[in-house]
This record gives structure tokens, sequence and C-alpha cells, in this order.
């Protein structure tokens, strides 16, 4: 049997939060303890290892194995683009009856963000609230969930999907086997299509719903004028058929009246005449 050898890339923390309260990558700050950097996931203090053997990256001064550093930094870049941006791209959405809304990049008034991941407790709201204003003062909100370990489980999508909210997932789970910057976490979520998909759109939804009805009334409508152009033809057929006949009785009436007797029949008329003339 051959033994398979994998190249596992050495993967490290490489975004630390500043004392901004910013997502910096470890190539942009002062090296060692002056980073002034803490780790994004248990906030303790950071080192940046900026050598020449290793790729450039952060190190826990407390030297820690903190497993969930790199999964929050990528969660955290996501939600910072995104509040930044102020847009997501929306994927396509494939309805059953009206023609399918292509994918776009959606521009919001405003962007909340909802959830701090440490606390499980509240794992019902979502990573990012998009809102949109419109020219009337009405708003309108989509839910942007990002997927790094745990997508929107059953219990949540059941959730979302009573209280009519519409939401997005963003699967960048892919990247935490990589070596990402911000770059690539842009792309997933802005540029492109393929990793976003659709948990809910009642909007979308709905407007497939109306297109079904809209087409059921033509055909109905369509239908009715079918069926009145056919009664049309079939009274205008019956017509004729009632005008032929009667052209034919008035022929045979006609014929009765003025068709000569016969010598016999005209000679039993006579006969038939002379004694009702007796009988008088
Ligand atoms: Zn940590």
């Amino acid at each position: 049997m051959r033994n398979k050898i994998y190249f596992v890339a050495n993967l490290e923390l490489t975004y630390g939060i500043n004392s901004n309260g910013q997502l910096v990558h470890v190539n942009s700050v002062a090296r060692g303890q002056a980073c002034q950097c803490i780790c994004p996931n248990c906030g303790a203090d950071l080192i940046a290892k900026q050598g020449i053997k290793k790729t450039w990256h952060f190190a826990h001064a407390n030297e820690s194995d903190c497993k969930g550093a790199r999964m929050t930094a990528l969660h955290m870049l996501a939600q910072q683009i995104i509040k930044n941006r102020k847009s997501v791209r929306l994927p396509r959405y494939e309805g059953m009856y009206a023609p399918p809304f292509e994918s776009k990049v959606i521009n919001f008034d405003n962007i909340k963000l909802e959830k701090i991941f440490q606390l499980e407790e509240i794992n019902r709201r979502p990573d990012c609230i998009g809102i949109k204003c419109d020219k009337y003062g009405n708003t309108r909100e989509i839910w942007i969930e990002i997927k790094v370990t745990h997508g929107v489980d059953q219990l949540k999508m059941q959730d979302i999907r009573e209280k009519n909210i519409s939401c997005i997932e963003i699967d960048l789970s892919d990247l935490l086997e990589t070596n990402y910057t911000i770059d690539d976490i842009y792309e997933l979520v802005i540029v492109k299509s393929d990793k976003i998909k659709w948990i809910n759109s009642p909007i979308l939804a709905q407007k497939d719903q109306q297109y079904k009805k809209i087409k059921e009334a033509e055909a109905i409508e369509k239908a009715q004028k079918s069926n009145e152009i056919q009664s049309y033809i079939d009274k205008q057929n019956e017509l004729k058929k009632q005008t032929r006949k009667q052209k034919l009785e008035v022929v045979e009436f006609e014929e009765d009246i003025y068709l000569p007797l016969s010598d016999k029949e005209y000679f039993e008329a006579w006969e038939e005449l002379a004694k009702m003339f007796n009988n008088l």
C-alpha cells in the first residue's frame, strides 16, 4: 500500500485586535509585544512573531493553545467587511413560477452586528443585520449568517421561517483550512456568489406566488375566451342549420301547393266536391 503524503499548511493566527479595537494583520503591526494586540477569541495579549524562518504570525503571550482564535478572527473579519462596505452579495433565487432572481450586490443603509459568538445563549441572533430604508421611511432587514464551523441549524431555520425573516448564509468554512487574508474573505462575501445561499426569502417566495396567481388568471381568461369563441361558433352553426331546415320546409310546402294533380287525383277531388254539393 502506498502512503499518501499530504502537505499540511502551517496554519497560524495572522489577525489580532489592536488598541483601537480593529482587526489588523501581523504584517502591519510593530514587532513582538510592541504590537499591542489581543487575541480575537480569548482576549489574551499577543506577540507579533516576525522572524525569518516561519511565516509571520501572532503567538499568545501566555503561550496558550487557543484553538478558536483563527475561527473567531475569520468570523470577525467577515463582519468587519460587511459593516465597512455596508454591502453583501445576494445569491440567485429560483422559484417555481417567476423568472429567477439573479445574484447581485445589495447596498444597505445600515449594518448592525448582532452576535457576540462567545455567548452561546444568544445564538438565535444573526451575525449581521443589513438594514435598507425605502423613500417612504419603511425599513427592511436581511439577516446575514456567516458559517465558519457551524451553519444555521434546523431549529434556527424553523424560527427564521416562522418569523418571515429574510436570511442568507455565507459559507467561509473552506478558508479556515488556508492562510486566509481579508481579500479572500471579501471575494466570498461580495464578489462571488457560489458560497452564499438563501436560508429564507419571504419576499421572493411571495413574488413567486403572485406570479403563479397571475399565470393562473391568464390561463383561466384564455380558457374562457376560447370557450366563448367555441360557443359563438356553435351558435352560428346551429343558426345556419335551422335556416337551412326552414328553407327546406318552405320548399316542401310550396311543392304541396303548386304540384299539379294527377288525372286520378283531379277526378277524385271533383267527385268529392260533387258529393258535398249534392248533400247541401
Ligand atoms: Zn486566544
